[in-house]
């Protein structure tokens, strides 16, 4: 690798003019054609029509034939807790057009490091959007005082929301009401105990992979009951709380495919509820998300490496030479024992893949608000940058339009996250973090992926650029 790193400078920056371009309107839907936009030091300092005088020592982009949209944000990801290490996803995410992501774990360290500004960074790296403390577990969140203490401790720490992994009905909703006091918003994982509708009129600001467990499909099935009856709820081993350092590794492991975990009771319990899936109830549901503006990050492509880890795509997918290979070989190690899972836990888990898919038209049918994100980081065959493309081609298959899966990367995300003033569109003043593309984003999905340059905090790297940013990468995935 060179001594600069995968990123080498931007061969563009300061103030250049990306000339004669399609601008893409993300709020109104369609592309204007013919303007010259002027990038001013990471900022968009003017939209004019293509033709007017612009100073002539600005530098030029050609733009002609090409269509101008707001970068990427990926909604749910694990940089800082990189197995492949944090350079080399960051420099992924650049040339995949990503600017800035949520990071969905944390901790104490990171939280103090990036209040000291000691977070790494390099030429071009994505921003840190927001960042969470531990995450909500029987670990940190055993019962009601003890949730409601680490909430308060992380909210002194400076995290920007709380994030539950493995809650109950009760620990859930008393990290929802203590953070309610603290102005802090609650994300994550819904316990299977809690009713979607109930965790949604008490606050839960977003949904992270559409449940992920039986308790929405639970609640979207005529066979609720049947299927809540069979579930058992998940929990750490016992000796969890004894050995931290030998607790991260096990949950290293298990974040490969959190599916793995899953009993032939479980599987039972999902077809229950799966075969009594009631588009009438997820409509229901879609309403109740709506009225309590309950956010979701369906991250699909993380759902379907789960519940198909051995398929070709996947097991095959060229883009793993960007990983490093011990990580790689984690995720080969968990595709070889679920090729073993029986049988009946394999066609469960084709059968919820069919419901996700449904629900979430459903939800996007009703307007549910919604933003794309991978998990990216640590979660088998999902691979950091490359994945949110994954993620933009599986929401069209869920039958998401183009335009909506746009606005899901870009406006969506920064309502999202309250930086709506400034990020998410291509607008005077509003901050340069573009992609350029080769085809028009908000009629055809596949444009998303058809980048021709990133401009990324007033930087500008062509598609050459970016292909050396991959093959840099290619060359030394390892976590330096
Ligand atoms: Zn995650």
């Amino acid at each position: 690798m060179s001594e600069h790193g995968y990123v080498l400078p931007p061969t563009r920056a300061g103030r250049f003019v990306i000339s004669d371009v399609a601008v893409v309107d993300v709020a109104g839907g369609a592309a204007i054609p013919g303007q010259d936009v002027t990038i001013d030091h990471g900022v968009i300092a003017s939209v004019r029509p293509h033709g007017e005088p612009v100073a002539t020592h600005h530098v030029k982009v050609d733009g002609h034939g090409r269509w101008l949209a707001p970068a990427y944000v990926d909604g749910h990801a694990h940089v800082l807790n990189s197995p492949s290490g944090v350079e080399a996803s960051h420099a992924l995410m650049l040339a995949s057009g990503i600017w800035g992501w949520r990071q969905l774990s944390g901790d104490n360290q990171l939280l103090d490091a990036r209040r000291a500004g000691r977070l790494p960074s390099y030429p071009g790296s994505p921003a840190l959007l927001a960042m969470p403390g531990q995450v909500l577990t029987p670990l940190n969140a055993g019962d009601e005082a003890q949730t409601r203490e680490t909430v308060r401790s992380q909210a002194a720490r400076g995290a920007d929301f709380i994030k539950v992994a493995m809650t109950n009905r009760e620990t859930c909703l008393a990290a929802i009401d203590e953070a309610a006091t603290l102005g802090l918003p609650v994300v994550g994982h819904l316990p299977d105990d809690l009713d979607p509708r109930e965790a949604s009129a008490a606050g839960l600001r977003c949904v992270e992979h559409l449940g992920p467990g039986n308790g929405v499909f639970s609640a979207v099935s005529r066979r609720g009951d049947e299927a809540r009856r069979h579930g058992r709820p998940r929990s750490l081993p016992p000796f969890a709380g004894r050995f931290e350092p030998l607790v991260q590794k096990v949950i290293t492991r298990v974040v490969v495919n959190p599916q793995m975990a899953t009993s032939a009771d479980d599987a039972v319990a999902m077809r229950i509820a799966d075969d009594g899936y009631d588009p009438a109830l997820a409509a229901e549901l879609a309403q109740v998300y709506r009225e309590h503006e309950t956010w979701q990050c369906p991250t699909l492509i993380r759902l379907h490496t789960m519940e198909f880890a051995d398929a070709h795509e996947h097991t095959r997918d060229a883009g793993v030479r960007y990983v490093d290979p011990a990580e790689v070989r984690r995720w080969r190690l968990m595709t070889r024992r679920f090729r073993r899972l029986p049988d009946a836990t394999r066609r469960a888990f084709d059968r919820r893949w069919h419901v996700q898919v449904d629900f979430l038209r459903a939800l996007a049918d009703a307007d549910v608000a919604m933003f794309a994100g991978t998990d990216a980081n640590g979660a088998g065959w999902v691979i950091p940058g490359l994945a949110l493309h994954d993620e933009f081609a599986l929401l069209a298959h869920a039958g998401l339009s183009a335009l909506q899966i746009l606005r899901m990367a870009t406006a969506a995300p920064a309502r999202f996250l309250g930086i709506e003033d400034a990020h998410g569109q291509v607008r005077e003043g509003f901050a340069a973090d573009l992609v350029l593309l080769g085809g028009d984003p908000t009629r055809d999905v596949a444009a998303l992926s058809d980048l021709h340059g990133v401009v990324r905090g007033g930087g500008w790297w062509d598609k050459d650029d970016l292909d050396a940013i991959l093959e840099r990468v290619a060359a030394e995935p390892t976590a330096r």
